[in-house]
């Protein structure tokens, strides 16, 4: 038998090392070591050879702009207003220009199936024309999807609901919301109903920033849970952020997972951003601002871990070089039904040193789920493989 690719020597996510023999865009082959002819072969002794990172959440519209329109002290709602500030001085060339860098970085990391939520607050809807672009221009490299999102709040700002409608109309993929910055917690809960309605209606996905705040009674995924069975949209419902139920009181959460889990809706923590966000307002003690993730999987919650943010207003310093220590891997619970995931954790020392906030928090965890998929075994990461493999020198040319 000859291939017209074979990847020698790689280190497969369990650990095993193995030759990869690839004939056109599908993997033929993966043996401990294949000898036969190959149109080329690609040394990957020491490498690690795996599916395509995947990050669930970021907001690619924001992305490196980190100093725009000024430097602040990077908490979220100031990030917020700064964000607001920058709006109407944005353009699309700039937007595209800044989203094209990031995705350089992305593939450069063998990250290739990105989720971003686009700001649909800006009545013009520049980002969102801008990333619809993007998005057909990196289709060949990296599965893009986009999310309207309201950021300003659906019922806070005139013509969000309006926005949402022509960006769905546009081509934005999934519906979005952040029911926690409404005015009323009441308005919050309604957020969530008309946004899974409209999703519902047009046969769409739901992905909320749900609860990103450190108030135990802040509690929008009980009604997202609730409005994602009730409307039938199990399995196309994620909660971002989740925040909140750090705080929650633990009786309530034994009620909640099994819900959240009943209803099929996904948890998408984003830890780099909340452990940097979260517990702001906190003396002592200080939360950490991550969600209750062992809790989670244990309830058999898919649950997927977002970047959110590189170099911009509200994660400044996050850095190319950190993502190199692996900070952004993450998985799509819908592109990888199974998978393994690792997540190595820092304290932001000198992030949380130069914004005054208070002591770092140091230490590193590492959650792996043992027992992965292999290269190839799920369809989707198997074809999002294929892509690293023989895309990436083409992307480097992409000019
Ligand atoms: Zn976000």
């Amino acid at each position: 038998m000859s291939f017209d690719l074979i990847v020698k020597g790689g280190t497969l996510p369990d650990g095993t090392v193995a030759d990869i023999g690839i004939n056109g865009d599908r993997i033929a082959a993966i043996e401990p070591s294949i000898d036969a002819e190959a149109g080329r072969v690609v040394d990957a002794s020491g490498n690690l050879v795996s599916q395509p990172f995947v990050d669930p959440h970021f907001h690619m519209d924001a992305t490196l702009s980190y100093g725009l329109p000024r430097i602040a002290s990077g908490t979220l709602l100031e990030g917020i207003t700064l964000w607001g500030e920058l709006k109407p001085v944005l353009t699309h060339e700039a937007v595209k220009e800044r989203a094209l860098a990031y995705c350089d970085w992305a593939v450069s990391m063998g990250l290739l199936a990105i989720r971003t939520h686009v700001d649909t607050g800006d009545d013009r809807l520049l980002a969102v024309e801008a990333l619809l672009e993007v998005k057909k221009q990196i289709a060949p490299y990296i599965d893009l999807q986009l999310v309207a999102f309201p950021q300003d709040g659906l019922y806070r700002s005139p013509n969000a609901r309006e926005n949402i409608i022509r960006a769905l109309d546009l081509g934005v993929d999934i519906v979005g919301g952040i029911p926690h910055f409404e005015r009323t917690m009441s308005e919050g809960m309604r957020s969530v109903t008309e946004l899974c309605e409209i999703a519902a209606k047009r046969g769409l996905m739901v992905d909320l920033h749900c609860d990103e705040t450190d108030d135990p009674l802040s509690r929008h995924i009980e009604q997202l849970a609730y409005e994602t069975k009730r409307l039938g949209l199990q399995g196309r419902v994620a909660g971002s952020h989740l925040t909140s139920m750090h705080s929650m009181d633990n009786y309530y959460v034994s009620k909640l997972l099994p819900l959240i889990a009943e209803a099929g809706v996904s948890a998408i923590p984003n830890p780099l951003i909340n452990i940097m966000l979260q517990g702001r307002h906190d003396t002592y003690p200080k939360r950490r601002g991550m969600t209750r993730v062992p809790e989670m999987l244990k309830a058999g919650i898919r649950t997927g871990w977002g970047q959110d943010c590189v170099r911009s207003m509200v994660l400044p310093r996050h850095s190319r070089h950190a993502r190199r220590r692996l900070h952004g891997i993450a998985r799509r619970p819908d592109v990888l039904a199974r998978g393994h995931a690792h997540l190595l954790q820092h304290g932001h020392q000198g992030q949380r040193r130069d914004h005054g906030a208070r002591s770092s928090r140091p230490g590193r965890w590492q959650i792996r789920k043992p027992g992965g998929a292999r290269c190839g075994q799920s369809d989707r990461g198997g074809a999002l493989a294929r892509r690293a493999a023989l895309r990436r020198g083409e992307w480097e040319g992409r000019g």
